[in-house]
């Protein structure tokens, strides 16, 4: 069928191009992966512009990341035959909050140069205020406040509005007055936190309804993509944001309610939601044109199948909310899959299929076939990486990019396998939406502390760890201590020692560092007679580093300790500590992501709205994926929140997906023989292929456990009647004896976190 209009708008079909050309009032696509939702929103901006109903300046566009955003630009320009110069409003949420609070600055008693606050400073700041509070740190820790804070900004609360409950959450009770001394400390500083990039523009929309309104007339369109993914606060800034300047009645009494809403204090989730309360005095608008007049032209796109951001916040659920905010809205699906061949396509949809809070969607390809998606069972997680390099190198040898290459891992520490796997093969690679793992703060500390113990005079170590755990050695012992070496030509380490001897420290000072240089010496002598990995983890245990993260109570802390632990596992491949950081220095020299074809390598959560031809899926197994935390923390919401992550990984892939399971693998730094995750017994038979694996010895043939339990797979089996994760659990409790606790926790608890999974407590918001 031939289509009629602007060469952009002619590879889209006919309900793509109905999100395209329904500029006016409010429009929803919500529909599965890969069906063009990203393109309908870039080919909706060139549709606009080329139509002359905006100005790229009008045009307020939310994209995921960054990089998104730099990307539909170039596409833009592709599709208009020019580029589009100044769109000033396209980017992340946070990206625009900030440039938006840059220009009413005063108005958060900031000025226009503000700070921005990465999550460490964030933390050293709540650490002071936390000593002023007289509050025990080891009790109460100052990451747990920052999650809580960062918790309360996402729900779109600033300190009044925290329910007095939740305010009693820390420290007896001190919760909501530390938060709002935090915000004040942060005005004094002139610095804001990521949080408050959206936050202090929503307070200053509900406070000054001119400002608001100037925005309101200026972004005569607006878009959004990942909506399922959107949490409270963001919500309620596009709401606002939303509401054409007539509408709003009383936009304050409104928001406030919603964010009430948001943090339970509604009778129901939805309670707070109210209708937009009708305007008072309403304009005379002809009919038909109420909708256009009240509501902006706003377009969200969206998958609820690919909500994967619930532990940080979002809410699905504005997804459902929209038709109800935004009356008249009209809801898009697509349902053609343009990105992946049949068997990738339908062994995502059945897996997906699995989870019971959907809205429910078609998707199809019109694609072939393809290949299938192969299952590979690797012995361990080294053989697993030797594997996939090898199958890279295969695919570079046909001549394809590292480019359309990507791992996607569900946890972080998983990276450094294949990190040194391609440093040895020289395989470019670029690591995505986080630091290479040598990079990581807590890896680099625990280098630091082997660097010091390898050479004394490594400045730069020294410093950074000389106080971490803290150790009340601040920087006027510091500034000692450089006076001392800069005088007498000699290392800080021997600044030290020397420093020790005279009474120029304060007596607690001096103790403390002497401690320090006593530990380095005894580490030192223990070289000799210890194998290095013992002496690492000698080293972090007894220098407090261990216990600093272990006392940590934020979100983070826990991935921390298992890096920390993958460092000590990764140094038993090498013969000795010097060996181990001439590698180190090898991998870090290499110029991170500046290749122009390289392999990328990310986290299941940074794939978003990504594709690639090759998509390689290592670690399918029980406790990785799902991820024991996530079953722990939030049962059966967390299962289905897994089981969608697994989802987005299948369908970043166009030509073909690869998964791997290790029978063997570190958990928690103990070996322990791992199940095959449920999610392989929920892939079709028929789209799936078993494949030995190339990186040497197999695992299959050794009759272990992972064999027989593979072959209970569905992919084998076939039998569709008793629930895959039931029947999982009957292995598992067969195979009990076998794992022999090692590390794990045990299966039983698993079963009771399923049956109690619909009264569990909900994380969602933290
Ligand atoms: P996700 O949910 O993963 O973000 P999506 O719905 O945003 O996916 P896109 O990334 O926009 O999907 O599109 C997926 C792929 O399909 C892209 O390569 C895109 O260029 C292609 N595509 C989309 N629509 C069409 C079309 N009408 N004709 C040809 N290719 C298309
Ligand atoms: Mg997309």
């Amino acid at each position: 069928r031939a289509s009629v209009g602007p060469k952009y708008l002619s590879g889209l079909n006919p309900e793509q191009r109905e999100a395209v050309e329904t500029l006016d009032g409010p429009v929803l696509v919500l529909a599965g992966a890969g069906t063009g939702k990203t393109r309908v929103l870039t080919t909706r901006i060139a549709h606009i512009l080329s139509q002359g109903r905006a100005r790229p300046a009008e045009i307020l566009s939310v994209t995921f990341t960054n990089k998104a955003a730099r990307e539909m630009k170039h596409r833009l320009g592709q599709m208009l035959g020019h580029a589009v110069e100044g769109m000033p409003w396209l980017g992340t949420f946070h990206s625009i909050g900030g440039r938006i609070l840059r220009f009413h600055a005063e108005l958060a008693q900031l000025k226009s140069n503000f700070t921005v606050l990465d999550v460490d400073d964030q933390v050293r700041l709540l650490k002071q205020l936390l000593q002023a509070e007289n509050i025990d740190d080891k009790r109460w820790p100052a990451r747990m406040l920052a999650g809580l804070i960062d918790g309360w900004k996402n729900r779109g609360l600033t300190p009044s509005q925290v329910p007095s409950g939740e305010a009693a959450m820390f420290a007896n009770g001190k919760g909501g007055k530390l938060y709002a001394s935090y915000q004040e400390r942060l005005k004094i500083l002139n610095a804001a936190d990521f949080g408050d990039l959206l936050l202090e523009n929503i307070r200053i929309f509900r406070e000054h309804p001119d400002i608001l309104r100037q925005y309101q007339q200026r972004f005569k369109f607006i878009l959004v993509d990942e909506y399922q993914d959107t949490n409270v606060a963001q919500y309620l800034w596009l709401r606002l944001l939303s509401q054409a300047p007539s509408s709003l009645a009383s936009p304050r009494v409104r928001e406030e309610a919603d964010a009430q809403s948001a943090a339970g204090e509604g009778d129901s989730p939805q309670a707070g939601f109210v209708e937009a309360a009708p305007h008072p005095n309403p304009l005379p608008v002809k009919d038909g044109e109420r909708e256009k007049n009240h509501v902006k032209n706003i377009c969200c796109v969206g998958d609820d199948d690919q909500s994967i951001y619930g532990w940080r916040g979002a809410e699905v659920d504005n997804i459902l909310r929209f038709e109800h905010d935004f009356p008249g809205a009209k809801v898009i699906r697509l349902e053609r899959n343009y990105r992946s061949t049949g068997h990738i396509l339908a062994a995502a949809s059945h897996l997906i299929a699995h989870n019971e809070g959907r809205l429910g969607k078609t998707l199809r390809t019109e694609d072939h076939d393809g290949e299938k998606v192969t299952v590979t069972g690797s012995w361990d997680s080294e053989e697993e990486a030797r594997g996939i390099g090898e199958e890279i190198e295969q695919i570079q040898r046909k001549g394809e990019k590292l480019n359309e290459i990507a791992i996607l891992v569900r946890a972080s520490y998983q990276m450094r396998e294949f990190e040194d796997r391609f440093v040895t093969l020289g395989l470019p690679y670029r690591v995505i939406g986080g630091p290479r793992f040598y990079e990581r703060a807590e890896i680099r500390d625990a280098l630091a502390y082997l660097r010091v113990i390898n050479s004394p005079a490594d400045d730069l170590a020294f410093e950074r760890i000389v106080n971490v755990p803290k150790r009340g050695l601040g920087d006027a012992t510091i500034q000692l201590l450089h006076d001392h070496a800069r005088k007498r030509r000699i290392p800080l380490f021997d600044a030290a020692r020397a420093v020790v001897e005279t009474d120029e420290l304060k007596p607690k000072a001096r103790g403390s560092l002497r401690d320090v240089v006593a530990q380095f010496d005894r580490w030192r002598a223990q070289r000799e007679v210890t194998a290095h990995t013992d002496l690492a983890q000698i080293v972090l245990d007894e220098s407090g580093y261990t216990e600093m993260w272990q006392k940590d109570r934020s979100a983070d802390a826990a991935g921390r300790l298992e890096n920390l632990k993958e460092l000590v596992r990764s140094m038993e491949e090498f013969e000795n500590l010097q060996g181990f950081l001439e590698h180190i220095s090898l991998v870090m020299d290499r110029e991170g992501g500046a290749e122009d074809d390289a392999v990328s390598l990310m986290t299941l959560h940074s794939a978003k709205g990504l594709e690639f031809d090759n998509v390689f899926l290592p670690g399918w197994e029980e406790g990785l994926f799902p991820s024991q935390r996530t079953l722990d923390e939030q049962g059966r919401a967390g299962l289905e929140e897994e089981r969608r992550l697994g989802h987005v990984g299948l369908t970043r892939a166009r030509r073909r997906a690869m998964i791997y399971f290790a029978t063997n693998r570190r958990i928690h730094g103990t070996w322990s023989t791992t199940i095959p995750s449920r999610f392989l017994d929920e892939l079709p038979a028929a789209n799936v292929e078993i494949t030995e694996s190339k990186g040497g010895s197999a695992w299959g043939g050794t009759g272990g456990y992972g064999a027989s339990r593979f072959d209970d797979m569905e992919a084998f089996g076939s039998t569709y009647s008793t629930p895959g994760w039931q029947r999982a659990q009957a292995n598992r409790n067969r195979g009990g004896g076998r794992n022999g606790g090692g590390g794990r926790g045990g299966f039983e608890e698993e079963a009771a976190t399923f049956s109690s999974s619909s009264s569990g407590p909900d994380f969602g918001s933290f």
